[in-house]
Protein backbone atom coordinates (compact mmCIF):
# COMPACT_ATOMS: atom_id res chain seq x y z
CA UNK A 1 0.00 0.00 0.00
CA UNK A 2 1.39 3.21 -0.62
CA UNK A 3 1.04 5.96 1.85
CA UNK A 4 -2.05 8.08 1.65
CA UNK A 5 -1.86 11.36 0.09
CA UNK A 6 -3.66 13.68 1.43
CA UNK A 7 -5.01 17.07 -0.37
CA UNK A 8 -2.53 20.05 0.58
CA UNK A 9 -3.69 23.41 0.63
CA UNK A 10 -1.82 24.18 -2.40
CA UNK A 11 -3.10 21.76 -4.99
CA UNK A 12 -6.60 22.75 -3.40
CA UNK A 13 -6.22 26.04 -4.07
CA UNK A 14 -4.97 25.19 -7.48
CA UNK A 15 -8.27 23.08 -8.20
CA UNK A 16 -10.43 25.95 -6.54
CA UNK A 17 -8.69 28.10 -8.76
CA UNK A 18 -9.97 25.89 -11.52
CA UNK A 19 -13.44 26.14 -10.90
CA UNK A 20 -13.34 29.58 -9.53
CA UNK A 21 -12.95 30.70 -13.78
CA UNK A 22 -15.45 28.01 -15.61
CA UNK A 23 -16.12 28.24 -19.49
CA UNK A 24 -19.90 29.24 -20.08
CA UNK A 25 -21.82 26.99 -22.43
CA UNK A 26 -24.76 29.12 -23.86
CA UNK A 27 -26.56 29.17 -27.05
CA UNK A 28 -26.85 32.68 -26.36
CA UNK A 29 -23.60 33.66 -25.87
CA UNK A 30 -22.29 37.11 -28.32
CA UNK A 31 -20.93 35.35 -31.57
CA UNK A 32 -17.43 36.96 -31.24
CA UNK A 33 -16.88 35.90 -27.81
CA UNK A 34 -15.21 33.07 -26.85
CA UNK A 35 -16.87 30.60 -23.91
CA UNK A 36 -13.47 29.29 -23.45
CA UNK A 37 -9.69 29.52 -24.64
CA UNK A 38 -9.25 25.80 -24.90
CA UNK A 39 -12.60 23.25 -25.59
CA UNK A 40 -11.60 19.42 -24.82
CA UNK A 41 -14.17 16.69 -26.69
CA UNK A 42 -13.28 13.88 -24.27
CA UNK A 43 -13.13 12.91 -21.15
CA UNK A 44 -10.93 10.21 -20.95
CA UNK A 45 -7.53 9.84 -19.57
CA UNK A 46 -5.76 12.12 -22.93
CA UNK A 47 -8.69 14.79 -22.33
CA UNK A 48 -8.61 15.18 -18.33
CA UNK A 49 -4.69 15.65 -18.94
CA UNK A 50 -4.92 18.12 -21.52
CA UNK A 51 -7.84 20.30 -19.30
CA UNK A 52 -5.01 19.94 -15.85
CA UNK A 53 -2.46 21.04 -18.33
CA UNK A 54 -5.16 24.39 -19.40
CA UNK A 55 -6.11 24.97 -16.18
CA UNK A 56 -2.29 24.96 -14.62
CA UNK A 57 -1.34 27.66 -17.23
CA UNK A 58 -4.06 29.61 -15.89
CA UNK A 59 -6.15 29.41 -19.38
CA UNK A 60 -10.36 28.78 -19.85
CA UNK A 61 -11.39 25.40 -20.69
CA UNK A 62 -14.49 22.90 -20.96
CA UNK A 63 -14.03 19.26 -20.89
CA UNK A 64 -16.85 18.21 -23.54
CA UNK A 65 -17.92 14.62 -22.62
CA UNK A 66 -20.44 12.59 -24.22
CA UNK A 67 -21.45 9.80 -21.63
CA UNK A 68 -22.88 10.43 -17.97
CA UNK A 69 -19.34 10.47 -16.37
CA UNK A 70 -15.71 11.07 -17.39
CA UNK A 71 -13.26 8.52 -17.47
CA UNK A 72 -13.69 6.87 -21.11
CA UNK A 73 -11.93 3.42 -21.36
CA UNK A 74 -11.25 3.41 -17.65
CA UNK A 75 -14.88 2.77 -16.16
CA UNK A 76 -15.52 1.66 -12.65
CA UNK A 77 -19.21 -0.54 -12.03
CA UNK A 78 -20.10 -1.47 -8.52
CA UNK A 79 -22.39 -4.42 -9.57
CA UNK A 80 -20.43 -6.77 -7.41
CA UNK A 81 -21.22 -3.97 -4.61
CA UNK A 82 -17.77 -3.26 -5.17
CA UNK A 83 -15.42 -1.73 -7.52
CA UNK A 84 -15.27 -3.55 -10.58
CA UNK A 85 -12.89 -1.96 -13.62
CA UNK A 86 -14.79 -2.75 -16.87
CA UNK A 87 -11.76 -1.27 -18.93
CA UNK A 88 -8.24 -0.07 -17.61
CA UNK A 89 -7.64 -1.60 -14.30
CA UNK A 90 -3.99 -1.10 -13.41
CA UNK A 91 -1.35 1.51 -14.68
CA UNK A 92 1.97 2.54 -15.40
CA UNK A 93 2.25 5.47 -12.21
CA UNK A 94 4.12 7.96 -14.14
CA UNK A 95 5.31 10.99 -12.31
CA UNK A 96 2.62 13.43 -14.41
CA UNK A 97 -0.35 11.16 -13.98
CA UNK A 98 0.91 10.31 -10.06
CA UNK A 99 0.87 14.26 -9.43
CA UNK A 100 -2.82 14.28 -10.32
CA UNK A 101 -3.95 11.86 -8.25
CA UNK A 102 -2.16 13.52 -5.12
CA UNK A 103 -4.53 16.14 -6.10
CA UNK A 104 -7.09 13.92 -5.00
CA UNK A 105 -6.27 12.44 -2.23
CA UNK A 106 -6.99 8.90 -3.16
CA UNK A 107 -4.61 6.12 -2.37
CA UNK A 108 -3.13 4.37 -4.96
CA UNK A 109 -1.93 0.15 -4.37
CA UNK A 110 0.82 -1.47 -6.01
CA UNK A 111 0.32 -4.49 -8.06
CA UNK A 112 2.31 -7.10 -8.54
CA UNK A 113 4.58 -7.17 -11.60
CA UNK A 114 5.40 -10.94 -11.88
CA UNK A 115 3.01 -13.52 -13.31
CA UNK A 116 1.91 -16.40 -12.81
CA UNK A 117 1.86 -19.00 -15.98
CA UNK A 118 -0.55 -22.02 -15.43
CA UNK A 119 -0.25 -25.09 -17.86
CA UNK A 120 -3.23 -27.86 -18.11
CA UNK A 121 -4.43 -26.96 -14.49
CA UNK A 122 -1.51 -26.74 -12.36
CA UNK A 123 0.89 -23.91 -12.02
CA UNK A 124 4.27 -23.99 -14.23
CA UNK A 125 7.55 -25.15 -12.98
CA UNK A 126 10.80 -22.72 -12.61
CA UNK A 127 11.87 -23.88 -15.85
CA UNK A 128 8.79 -23.96 -17.86
CA UNK A 129 8.41 -20.23 -16.65
CA UNK A 130 12.15 -19.53 -18.26
CA UNK A 131 11.12 -21.07 -21.10
CA UNK A 132 7.98 -18.76 -21.86
CA UNK A 133 9.41 -15.85 -20.91
CA UNK A 134 12.53 -16.90 -23.10
CA UNK A 135 10.39 -17.36 -26.19
CA UNK A 136 8.85 -13.81 -25.47
CA UNK A 137 11.50 -12.57 -26.07
CA UNK A 138 13.25 -14.39 -28.61
CA UNK A 139 9.49 -13.28 -30.44
CA UNK A 140 9.95 -9.56 -29.71
CA UNK A 141 13.40 -9.62 -30.42
CA UNK A 142 12.30 -10.90 -33.95
CA UNK A 143 9.75 -8.66 -34.39
CA UNK A 144 12.16 -5.95 -33.90
CA UNK A 145 14.81 -6.93 -36.22
CA UNK A 146 12.00 -7.13 -39.19
CA UNK A 147 10.71 -3.95 -38.37
CA UNK A 148 14.51 -1.97 -38.24
CA UNK A 149 14.57 -3.92 -41.25
CA UNK A 150 12.33 -1.91 -43.03
CA UNK A 151 9.87 -4.61 -43.48
CA UNK A 152 6.41 -3.79 -42.58
CA UNK A 153 4.20 -6.79 -42.76
CA UNK A 154 2.20 -9.01 -40.65
CA UNK A 155 3.81 -9.50 -36.92
CA UNK A 156 2.47 -13.31 -37.15
CA UNK A 157 4.83 -13.64 -40.12
CA UNK A 158 7.99 -12.73 -38.60
CA UNK A 159 7.53 -15.12 -35.53
CA UNK A 160 10.31 -17.04 -34.74
CA UNK A 161 9.97 -20.95 -33.93
CA UNK A 162 8.86 -21.30 -30.86
CA UNK A 163 7.90 -25.17 -30.66
CA UNK A 164 5.00 -25.77 -27.69
CA UNK A 165 5.16 -22.20 -26.62
CA UNK A 166 4.38 -20.50 -29.91
CA UNK A 167 0.51 -20.16 -29.23
CA UNK A 168 0.80 -19.01 -26.31
CA UNK A 169 3.09 -15.91 -27.16
CA UNK A 170 1.19 -15.65 -30.08
CA UNK A 171 -1.70 -14.85 -27.98
CA UNK A 172 -0.19 -12.77 -25.21
CA UNK A 173 1.05 -10.43 -27.89
CA UNK A 174 -2.03 -10.71 -30.13
CA UNK A 175 -5.09 -11.04 -28.60
CA UNK A 176 -4.32 -10.45 -25.75
CA UNK A 177 -2.07 -7.55 -25.60
CA UNK A 178 -3.16 -5.27 -28.32
CA UNK A 179 -6.60 -6.76 -29.37
CA UNK A 180 -5.83 -8.49 -32.70
CA UNK A 181 -4.50 -11.60 -33.98
CA UNK A 182 -0.99 -10.59 -35.07
CA UNK A 183 -1.92 -11.87 -38.77
CA UNK A 184 -3.57 -7.99 -38.79
CA UNK A 185 -0.61 -6.29 -37.01
CA UNK A 186 2.20 -4.11 -38.24
CA UNK A 187 5.52 -5.48 -37.15
CA UNK A 188 6.48 -1.69 -37.50
CA UNK A 189 3.65 -0.59 -35.51
CA UNK A 190 4.44 -3.45 -32.52
CA UNK A 191 7.80 -2.70 -32.79
CA UNK A 192 7.99 0.77 -31.73
CA UNK A 193 5.29 0.01 -28.73
CA UNK A 194 7.56 0.45 -25.45
CA UNK A 195 5.46 -0.29 -22.46
CA UNK A 196 6.51 -0.14 -19.03
CA UNK A 197 4.75 -2.32 -16.91
CA UNK A 198 1.70 -1.51 -14.91
CA UNK A 199 2.50 -1.40 -11.68
CA UNK A 200 -0.60 0.83 -9.99
CA UNK A 201 -3.79 0.95 -9.24
CA UNK A 202 -6.33 1.57 -6.78
CA UNK A 203 -8.92 -0.19 -4.49
CA UNK A 204 -11.41 2.82 -5.37
CA UNK A 205 -11.26 1.39 -9.23
CA UNK A 206 -9.00 3.20 -11.93
CA UNK A 207 -13.01 4.82 -14.02
CA UNK A 208 -13.43 6.63 -10.59
CA UNK A 209 -10.22 7.61 -9.72
CA UNK A 210 -10.04 9.64 -13.37
CA UNK A 211 -13.99 10.80 -12.74
CA UNK A 212 -12.47 12.17 -9.17
CA UNK A 213 -9.77 13.59 -11.03
CA UNK A 214 -12.18 15.16 -13.50
CA UNK A 215 -14.21 16.13 -10.89
CA UNK A 216 -11.66 19.27 -10.17
CA UNK A 217 -11.75 20.48 -13.75
CA UNK A 218 -14.78 22.37 -15.72
CA UNK A 219 -16.33 19.34 -16.99
CA UNK A 220 -19.87 18.76 -18.55
CA UNK A 221 -21.01 15.61 -18.78
CA UNK A 222 -23.47 14.40 -20.94
CA UNK A 223 -21.99 16.81 -23.46
CA UNK A 224 -22.02 14.86 -27.01
CA UNK A 225 -20.43 16.75 -29.77
CA UNK A 226 -21.83 16.47 -33.17
CA UNK A 227 -19.95 18.76 -35.04
CA UNK A 228 -17.21 21.13 -35.36
CA UNK A 229 -16.90 24.09 -37.28
CA UNK A 230 -13.34 25.63 -37.60
CA UNK A 231 -14.12 27.83 -40.70
CA UNK A 232 -14.72 31.13 -37.91
CA UNK A 233 -11.72 32.83 -36.13
CA UNK A 234 -13.13 30.76 -33.40
CA UNK A 235 -14.30 26.95 -33.08
CA UNK A 236 -17.75 26.02 -32.70
CA UNK A 237 -18.75 23.21 -30.96
CA UNK A 238 -22.34 21.80 -31.17
CA UNK A 239 -23.80 19.57 -28.98
CA UNK A 240 -26.60 16.98 -29.09
CA UNK A 241 -29.59 19.37 -28.83
CA UNK A 242 -28.09 22.26 -30.00
CA UNK A 243 -26.09 24.04 -27.44
CA UNK A 244 -22.76 25.95 -29.09
CA UNK A 245 -19.60 26.21 -27.69
CA UNK A 246 -16.97 28.51 -28.68
CA UNK A 247 -13.36 28.01 -28.12
CA UNK A 248 -10.35 29.58 -29.48
CA UNK A 249 -8.32 26.18 -29.48
CA UNK A 250 -9.88 22.24 -29.25
CA UNK A 251 -8.17 19.43 -28.44
CA UNK A 252 -9.93 16.23 -29.81
CA UNK A 253 -9.37 13.34 -27.40
CA UNK A 254 -11.91 11.23 -28.79
CA UNK A 255 -10.86 7.39 -29.58
CA UNK A 256 -9.95 7.06 -33.28
CA UNK A 257 -12.63 4.64 -34.17
CA UNK A 258 -15.13 7.29 -33.34
CA UNK A 259 -13.55 9.41 -35.42
CA UNK A 260 -13.00 7.06 -38.35
CA UNK A 261 -17.14 5.87 -38.17
CA UNK A 262 -17.80 9.72 -38.90
CA UNK A 263 -19.62 10.28 -35.40
CA UNK A 264 -18.68 14.32 -35.50
CA UNK A 265 -18.70 16.24 -38.35
CA UNK A 266 -16.29 18.67 -38.91
CA UNK A 267 -15.94 22.13 -41.41
CA UNK A 268 -13.56 22.18 -43.30
CA UNK A 269 -13.47 17.96 -43.43
CA UNK A 270 -10.40 16.18 -42.06
CA UNK A 271 -7.73 15.79 -44.24
CA UNK A 272 -7.27 13.09 -46.38
CA UNK A 273 -3.64 12.04 -44.37
CA UNK A 274 -5.55 12.02 -41.68
CA UNK A 275 -8.41 10.04 -42.75
CA UNK A 276 -6.15 7.47 -44.74
CA UNK A 277 -4.22 7.12 -41.37
CA UNK A 278 -7.95 6.30 -39.24
CA UNK A 279 -8.59 3.72 -41.65
CA UNK A 280 -4.94 2.27 -41.73
CA UNK A 281 -5.28 1.72 -37.48
CA UNK A 282 -8.78 0.13 -36.64
CA UNK A 283 -9.60 -0.95 -33.54
CA UNK A 284 -8.30 -4.16 -31.90
CA UNK A 285 -10.79 -5.59 -29.48
CA UNK A 286 -10.67 -5.86 -25.82
CA UNK A 287 -13.46 -7.64 -23.16
CA UNK A 288 -13.37 -8.07 -19.18
CA UNK A 289 -15.46 -10.39 -17.62
CA UNK A 290 -15.70 -10.17 -13.81
CA UNK A 291 -17.00 -12.59 -11.73
CA UNK A 292 -16.81 -13.94 -7.65
CA UNK A 293 -15.05 -16.85 -7.07
CA UNK A 294 -15.01 -17.59 -3.14
CA UNK A 295 -12.21 -19.17 -1.17
CA UNK A 296 -9.29 -18.28 -3.40
CA UNK A 297 -8.91 -21.87 -4.86
CA UNK A 298 -5.90 -20.69 -6.54
CA UNK A 299 -3.79 -19.29 -3.96
CA UNK A 300 -3.47 -15.88 -5.84
CA UNK A 301 -1.94 -12.79 -3.78
CA UNK A 302 -4.43 -9.95 -4.38
CA UNK A 303 -4.25 -7.98 -8.24
CA UNK A 304 -2.02 -11.04 -9.99
CA UNK A 305 -2.09 -11.79 -13.35
CA UNK A 306 -2.00 -15.20 -14.52
CA UNK A 307 -1.41 -16.37 -18.23
CA UNK A 308 -2.38 -20.08 -18.93
CA UNK A 309 -0.87 -22.08 -21.54
CA UNK A 310 -2.51 -21.81 -24.89
CA UNK A 311 -4.59 -25.33 -25.22
CA UNK A 312 -8.00 -26.59 -27.13
CA UNK A 313 -9.85 -23.69 -24.97
CA UNK A 314 -9.72 -19.63 -26.85
CA UNK A 315 -6.69 -17.72 -24.95
CA UNK A 316 -8.03 -15.80 -21.92
CA UNK A 317 -6.01 -14.18 -18.87
CA UNK A 318 -7.01 -14.09 -15.22
CA UNK A 319 -6.91 -10.98 -13.14
CA UNK A 320 -6.95 -12.68 -9.73
CA UNK A 321 -8.74 -11.32 -6.13
CA UNK A 322 -9.34 -7.77 -7.28
CA UNK A 323 -7.84 -5.95 -4.08
CA UNK A 324 -7.68 -9.23 -2.51
CA UNK A 325 -11.67 -9.86 -2.64
CA UNK A 326 -13.32 -12.79 -4.08
CA UNK A 327 -14.07 -10.76 -7.41
CA UNK A 328 -11.79 -11.97 -10.31
CA UNK A 329 -11.71 -10.45 -13.80
CA UNK A 330 -11.42 -12.73 -17.00
CA UNK A 331 -9.54 -10.81 -19.58
CA UNK A 332 -10.30 -11.48 -23.57
CA UNK A 333 -9.13 -10.17 -26.85
CA UNK A 334 -9.56 -10.39 -30.47
CA UNK A 335 -12.50 -12.74 -31.77
CA UNK A 336 -13.39 -14.00 -28.32
CA UNK A 337 -13.71 -10.16 -27.00
CA UNK A 338 -16.11 -9.55 -30.19
CA UNK A 339 -18.49 -12.37 -29.61
CA UNK A 340 -18.84 -11.05 -26.05
CA UNK A 341 -19.45 -7.54 -27.24
CA UNK A 342 -22.41 -8.75 -29.69
CA UNK A 343 -23.71 -11.39 -27.69
CA UNK A 344 -23.41 -10.33 -24.16
CA UNK A 345 -23.18 -12.13 -21.06
CA UNK A 346 -24.57 -15.05 -22.35
CA UNK A 347 -21.28 -15.62 -24.17
CA UNK A 348 -19.16 -13.97 -21.44
CA UNK A 349 -20.11 -16.81 -18.94
CA UNK A 350 -19.69 -19.61 -21.69
CA UNK A 351 -16.30 -18.40 -22.48
CA UNK A 352 -15.23 -17.70 -19.14
CA UNK A 353 -16.96 -21.37 -17.64
CA UNK A 354 -15.05 -23.05 -20.20
CA UNK A 355 -11.82 -20.68 -19.85
CA UNK A 356 -11.67 -21.76 -16.02
CA UNK A 357 -12.49 -25.43 -16.54
CA UNK A 358 -9.44 -26.02 -18.75
CA UNK A 359 -7.13 -23.63 -17.46
CA UNK A 360 -8.08 -24.25 -13.87
CA UNK A 361 -9.90 -27.74 -13.36
CA UNK A 362 -13.18 -28.53 -13.46
CA UNK A 363 -14.24 -28.03 -9.04
CA UNK A 364 -12.62 -24.09 -9.95
CA UNK A 365 -15.57 -23.38 -12.47
CA UNK A 366 -18.56 -24.87 -10.77
CA UNK A 367 -17.64 -22.51 -8.13
CA UNK A 368 -18.00 -19.56 -10.04
CA UNK A 369 -21.11 -16.95 -9.67
CA UNK A 370 -22.47 -13.90 -11.21
CA UNK A 371 -20.67 -13.00 -14.86
CA UNK A 372 -20.25 -9.14 -15.51
CA UNK A 373 -19.28 -8.30 -19.18
CA UNK A 374 -17.94 -4.65 -20.69
CA UNK A 375 -19.22 -4.30 -24.13
CA UNK A 376 -16.82 -1.50 -25.59
CA UNK A 377 -16.54 -2.33 -28.97
CA UNK A 378 -20.67 -1.89 -28.87
CA UNK A 379 -20.46 1.12 -27.40
CA UNK A 380 -20.50 3.90 -30.15
CA UNK A 381 -18.54 6.47 -28.29
CA UNK A 382 -15.58 3.93 -27.76
CA UNK A 383 -15.83 1.55 -30.40
CA UNK A 384 -13.03 -0.88 -29.39
CA UNK A 385 -9.77 -1.35 -27.17
CA UNK A 386 -7.10 0.50 -29.21
CA UNK A 387 -6.04 1.90 -32.10
CA UNK A 388 -3.23 -0.72 -33.75
CA UNK A 389 -1.76 -0.32 -37.46
CA UNK A 390 -2.55 -3.09 -39.96
CA UNK A 391 0.38 -4.37 -41.96
CA UNK A 392 2.17 -2.26 -44.11
CA UNK A 393 0.65 0.85 -42.45
CA UNK A 394 3.08 1.09 -39.39
CA UNK A 395 4.39 4.18 -40.35
CA UNK A 396 1.11 6.23 -40.25
CA UNK A 397 0.85 6.82 -36.80
CA UNK A 398 2.84 9.71 -36.41
CA UNK A 399 0.48 11.58 -38.63
CA UNK A 400 -1.66 11.33 -35.38
CA UNK A 401 0.82 14.21 -33.94
CA UNK A 402 0.29 16.83 -36.26
CA UNK A 403 -2.71 19.30 -35.48
CA UNK A 404 -5.49 19.23 -37.94
CA UNK A 405 -6.00 23.18 -38.47
CA UNK A 406 -6.76 24.13 -34.81
CA UNK A 407 -7.26 21.11 -33.44
CA UNK A 408 -4.85 19.05 -31.69
CA UNK A 409 -5.85 15.34 -31.28
CA UNK A 410 -4.81 13.66 -27.86
CA UNK A 411 -5.61 9.99 -26.48
CA UNK A 412 -3.96 6.50 -26.83
CA UNK A 413 -3.79 6.24 -30.80
CA UNK A 414 -1.71 9.61 -30.70
CA UNK A 415 0.87 8.19 -28.73
CA UNK A 416 3.89 6.53 -30.93
CA UNK A 417 5.11 4.00 -28.52
CA UNK A 418 2.67 3.93 -25.60
CA UNK A 419 -0.50 3.37 -27.62
CA UNK A 420 -3.03 1.56 -26.00
CA UNK A 421 -2.49 2.37 -22.47
CA UNK A 422 -3.99 4.38 -20.34
CA UNK A 423 0.15 6.44 -19.27
CA UNK A 424 0.15 6.91 -23.13
CA UNK A 425 -3.02 8.24 -23.36
CA UNK A 426 -2.48 10.41 -20.68
CA UNK A 427 0.88 11.68 -21.82
CA UNK A 428 -0.31 12.64 -25.41
CA UNK A 429 -2.84 14.86 -23.44
CA UNK A 430 -0.26 16.72 -21.60
CA UNK A 431 1.17 17.58 -25.10
CA UNK A 432 -2.26 18.47 -26.42
CA UNK A 433 -2.82 20.83 -23.59
CA UNK A 434 0.86 22.65 -24.03
CA UNK A 435 0.38 22.78 -27.57
CA UNK A 436 -3.41 24.41 -27.29
CA UNK A 437 -1.87 26.67 -24.67
CA UNK A 438 1.09 27.84 -27.25
CA UNK A 439 -2.10 28.31 -29.84
CA UNK A 440 -4.08 30.53 -27.84
CA UNK A 441 -0.56 32.51 -26.78
CA UNK A 442 -0.09 31.59 -23.42
CA UNK A 443 2.72 30.51 -21.44
CA UNK A 444 3.42 26.80 -21.18
C1 LIG B 1 -10.77 -4.02 -21.52
C2 LIG B 1 -9.65 -3.01 -21.49
C3 LIG B 1 -8.63 -3.13 -20.56
C4 LIG B 1 -7.60 -2.22 -20.51
N1 LIG B 1 -6.62 -2.37 -19.56
C5 LIG B 1 -5.66 -1.43 -19.45
C6 LIG B 1 -4.72 -1.48 -18.38
O1 LIG B 1 -4.82 -2.33 -17.49
N2 LIG B 1 -3.72 -0.54 -18.34
C7 LIG B 1 -3.65 0.45 -19.27
O2 LIG B 1 -2.73 1.28 -19.18
N3 LIG B 1 -4.55 0.56 -20.27
C8 LIG B 1 -5.55 -0.35 -20.38
N4 LIG B 1 -6.48 -0.25 -21.37
C9 LIG B 1 -6.36 0.86 -22.33
C10 LIG B 1 -6.81 2.20 -21.71
O3 LIG B 1 -8.05 2.02 -21.09
C11 LIG B 1 -6.92 3.24 -22.83
O4 LIG B 1 -5.71 3.29 -23.56
C12 LIG B 1 -7.19 4.65 -22.29
O5 LIG B 1 -8.14 4.63 -21.27
C13 LIG B 1 -7.64 5.51 -23.46
O6 LIG B 1 -7.82 6.84 -23.04
P1 LIG B 1 -8.23 7.94 -24.13
O7 LIG B 1 -8.37 9.21 -23.40
O8 LIG B 1 -7.33 7.86 -25.30
O9 LIG B 1 -9.66 7.48 -24.69
P2 LIG B 1 -11.03 7.18 -23.90
O10 LIG B 1 -10.75 6.78 -22.51
O11 LIG B 1 -11.80 6.25 -24.75
O12 LIG B 1 -11.74 8.61 -23.87
C14 LIG B 1 -12.42 9.13 -24.98
C15 LIG B 1 -13.70 9.81 -24.49
O13 LIG B 1 -14.34 10.46 -25.59
C16 LIG B 1 -15.73 10.41 -25.33
N5 LIG B 1 -16.45 10.71 -26.57
C17 LIG B 1 -16.62 9.92 -27.66
N6 LIG B 1 -17.34 10.57 -28.60
C18 LIG B 1 -17.64 11.79 -28.09
C19 LIG B 1 -18.35 12.91 -28.60
N7 LIG B 1 -18.91 12.90 -29.81
N8 LIG B 1 -18.47 14.00 -27.81
C20 LIG B 1 -17.90 14.05 -26.56
N9 LIG B 1 -17.22 13.01 -26.04
C21 LIG B 1 -17.07 11.88 -26.81
C22 LIG B 1 -15.94 8.98 -24.84
O14 LIG B 1 -17.17 8.82 -24.16
C23 LIG B 1 -14.73 8.82 -23.92
O15 LIG B 1 -15.03 9.18 -22.58
C24 LIG B 1 -7.55 -1.13 -21.42
C25 LIG B 1 -8.59 -0.99 -22.36
C26 LIG B 1 -9.64 -1.90 -22.38
C27 LIG B 1 -10.76 -1.70 -23.36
Amino acid sequence: MKSPTRISRRAFLASASVLAAPAVISPAFAQTAADADVAIIGAGAAGIAAARRVAAAGRSHVLLEAAPRAGGRARTDEVFGMPFDLGANRFTASAALMAAIADTGVETTDVPSSRRLYIGDREAKESQYEAFAAAIGRTERAIAATADAGRDIAARAALPESGEWGATVAAVLGPLGCGRDLANVSTVDLARRDVLPDDASTALGVGSLLERIASLLNVRTKARVTSVNNLGRLSTITLDGGAVVRARSVVLAVPAAVLAAGAIRFNPGLPGRFTNALVAYPAGLMEHVGFLLPGNPLGLSPNELVHVKSGSYPPAALYGRINGTDLHVAAFGGAQASEIAGKGETAAAALTSGFLREAFGATIGANVTKFVASRWSADPLIRGAMAVGVPGEGALRRQFADPVGRMILAGEYVSPDKWGTLAGAWATGQVAGEKAIAMVGGPV
